[in-house]
């Protein structure tokens, strides 16, 4: 491929997107941010009002809930890449349509191709199916498949869905969910770095040995 794409590059082509009507009422157009350290990705619905004004990723309430579930498992925006389905706020914070979420998606699958995470989370059911056809994944419902942990068949990611923040904002039971689903997500992002700690350890055994 002659042209190589980067972040900066998909972010001034979505701050100047006409492809669908969301852009008629935007006040800012919301790409995602985040230092990205840990190679996971963080994949919301779409912007609400604050995001819209700020033109940054979860900075509302949903966004403190969200830091909150993050800063508890030891994490923080230096560590996640946050992003959305669509990246212009539907008005009346209405869930996207179909054509909205197809024409935003190119944006999305850019932004996958050049971070290459190793595992993606998804909030909420409508970034759920989406990234789940993106990657053949079986998503049923989110009762069903919140906390569980999906290796794509195509592609050497890992999938991760739960409760969207902004529905546990005022619902107990799935503030208590999305709670253990982070302390899953945890238990999982160790073992990973286990994992890639105990194959360098393994190398390097190996290497004394020769
Ligand atoms: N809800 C989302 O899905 N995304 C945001 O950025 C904020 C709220
Ligand atoms: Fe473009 Fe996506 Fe905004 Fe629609 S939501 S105008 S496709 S950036």
């Amino acid at each position: 491929m002659l042209f190589k794409d980067s972040l900066e590059e998909i972010e001034k082509e979505i701050h100047n997107c006409k492809k669908c009507p969301l852009y008629k009422n935007r006040t800012r157009a919301v790409p995602g941010e985040g230092g990205f350290k840990k190679r996971i990705m963080i994949i919301g619905e779409a912007p609400g009002k604050n995001e819209d004004i700020q033109g940054r990723p979860f900075v509302g309430k949903a966004g403190e809930l969200l830091d909150r579930l993050l800063g508890e498992i030891g994490l923080s925006r230096d560590d996640v890449y946050i992003t959305n389905v669509v990246k212009c706020r539907p008005p009346e914070n209405r869930e996207p349509t179909d054509n909205e979420i197809m024409a935003c998606k190119p944006y999305l699958i850019r932004q996958i191709n050049v971070l290459k995470p190793k595992i993606i989370v998804c909030l909420g059911r409508i970034s759920s199916k989406t990234i789940s056809q993106m990657f053949n994944v079986r998503f049923t419902s989110m009762s069903n498949d919140h906390g569980r942990l999906f290796e794509s068949p195509i592609r050497p990611i890992k999938i991760f869905f739960t409760y969207h923040p902004a529905a546990a904002l005022y619902n107990r039971i799935k503030l208590r969910d999305l709670e253990e689903d982070f302390k899953i997500l945890n238990e999982i992002i160790e073992e990973l770095e286990e994992g890639v700690n105990l194959s360098k350890k393994k190398e390097n055994d190996h290497k004394k040995r020769e």
